[in-house]
């Protein structure tokens, strides 16, 4: 099932999820619709609280490629082990739509999660997949990463959120 996406400047997205202790049949149902909203977005990473659901929960296309979705993998309570060298590329947010920004980030990964049955497993990412893990265990903390954006880059940036938060209002009155 779809569900709507929690969008900036939502005050949800300042919450600090809490760790996923129960693992539920319904989070199986969670994880699939999680994966059905950021695959209609054309996301590759969506984080719980994306749906507002507050709780330490992702999910991300891990063979992801244009032509191929691959798989998606359910990633519950991540932990950083271990970051190795860096690579600033463009990224964006499902819940900031259109504005994208070069942002620094860790290019290998090292972390440790739970699976949909509860199971503890460690995966090494690169790239794309670390600057996801990394860019959702922020929205876990209740982080965006446009707090990322160095400040000479935040003028041009302001404007574009000050436009997200008209919208935002707009949306909230109809
Ligand atoms: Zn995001």
């Amino acid at each position: 099932m779809l569900r709507p996406i929690v969008l900036y400047p939502d005050p949800r997205l300042k919450l600090k999820s809490k760790p996923v202790t129960q693992f539920t049949p319904e989070l199986r149902e969670l994880a699939a619709d999680m994966t059905e909203t950021m695959r209609r977005a054309n996301g590759i990473g969506l984080a719980a609280i994306q749906i507002g659901e507050p709780i330490r929960m992702m999910v991300m296309d891990v063979n992801y490629d244009a032509e191929d979705k691959g798989e998606s993998l359910a990633l519950f309570n991540p932990e950083v082990l271990n970051e190795d060298g860096t690579e600033a590329i463009e990224e964006g947010c499902l819940s900031i739509p259109d504005v994208r920004e070069v942002i620094e980030r860790a290019f290998k990964l090292k972390v440790k999660g739970q699976l949909l049955d509860g199971s503890e497993k460690t995966f090494e990412f690169e790239g794309l997949l670390a600057r996801c893990v990394l860019h959702e265990i922020d929205h876990m903390n209740g982080m965006l990463f446009i707090q990322k954006v160095p400040a000479v880059k935040r003028l041009f940036l302001k404007r574009q959120l000050d436009e997200l938060k008209k919208s935002y209002k707009e949306a909230a009155r109809l």
